[in-house]
């Protein structure tokens, strides 16, 4: 597989100079991959197991704008898989973002409510089965412990690409656990000190944090590392302005001020959720002057497009 593809990391000298600290910013929204984002590189390892199993379709879902779907559906048009996408929405009127790209593709799409997704996802593998297909099943979200190693592996990418910087803290937005499970043992199997801090873009802390300590237990088992580098999770619900796809004037002004200072383009749904708490942790006083400060910026162009925001 394509393991070896890596995005841009570079020290921002606007937003350093804006927020008093040294900030990096690991450009994942520029993944190799139409739309790009950390939907890609976890659809690469996902999609790598996949094909070793020999397999030769895919049933998946996700909410009518996930990054996840559009980013497999492109894989498995890559790759000469047949695609199946459950979408746990209502059919839309309009036609766009993330969803306009499955569309264009040409992949099987379903619709159902979100609580049918299980009993839709099951008879869909069914239905390929029945056609001499081998599918392959991928929870939503790419939730599951390939995805995770993508963003274990994606530390040791950080840590060639930015010769000898120590990082004091990686922000991200973080939803089903599995890219903070990834960067939190990663970068953690490097520099104990190092805090990753997930921005919830939905969940609140208790479930938000267990999925990632979850996920991190069983990504530590596979690895065979230690069970200590689970541990210290941290995970902050203080920035999700009231749920997914929710957002308030503090967040777009947010999203206005970065891109005017830098040109860097955050989006309502994920990355800016995870800038505004940056932003946040440096004005408290919890993240110090001058530390280094990585930001993965996890994608959502699409998200950003889609949205009638700003
Ligand atoms: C899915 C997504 C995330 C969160 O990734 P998880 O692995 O589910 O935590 C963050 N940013 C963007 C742009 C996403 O699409």
């Amino acid at each position: 597989m394509t393991n070896k593809i890596s995005t841009p990391l570079y020290k921002d000298e606007q937003l350093s100079r804006a927020l008093g600290v040294n900030l990096y910013i690991k450009r994942e929204d520029l993944f190799p991959i139409a739309g790009g984002g950390n939907k890609g590189r976890k659809a690469d390892y996902i999609l790598g197991k996949c094909l070793n199993e020999q397999c030769t379709a895919v049933v998946t879902c996700g909410g009518l704008q996930s990054n996840h779907t559009r980013a497999t559906a492109i894989k498995c048009k890559e790759l000469g898989l047949k695609c199946t996408i459950i979408i746990h929405s209502e059919q839309p009127v309009d036609t766009r973002g993330n969803y306009k790209i499955l569309k264009l593709l040409g992949v099987r799409i379903v619709f159902c409510s979100l609580s049918d997704v299980a009993e839709v996802m099951d008879n869909e593998m069914a239905k390929f089965v029945r056609e001499g297909e081998k599918p392959f099943y991928i929870w939503g979200g790419g939730h599951c412990v390939e995805g995770s190693l993508a963003y274990y592996d994606l530390a040791t990418e950080v840590i060639s690409q930015a010769d000898n910087v120590e990082f004091d803290f990686v922000f991200h937005a973080s939803g089903t656990g599995t890219t903070q499970a990834g960067l939190h043992c990663g970068f953690r199997s490097y520099n104990r000190d190092t805090r990753v801090i997930g921005i919830s873009v939905a969940r609140d802390t208790e479930r938000g944090r267990s999925a990632v300590i979850d996920s991190s237990i069983e990504l530590c088992s596979e690895l065979g590392l230690p069970n200590a580098l689970s541990e210290s999770v941290e995970f902050d619900d203080n920035f999700t302005c009231g749920g997914y796809e929710k957002y308030s004037d503090e967040l777009l002004a947010c999203i206005s001020e970065v891109s005017i200072s830098s040109g860097l383009i955050l989006d309502p749904t994920y990355t800016a959720k995870a800038f505004l708490g940056l932003k946040h942790y440096v004005d408290s006083g919890t993240v110090e002057k001058k530390s280094n400060v990585l930001f993965i910026h996890t994608g959502g162009l699409l998200n950003f497009l889609s949205s009638d925001v700003i």
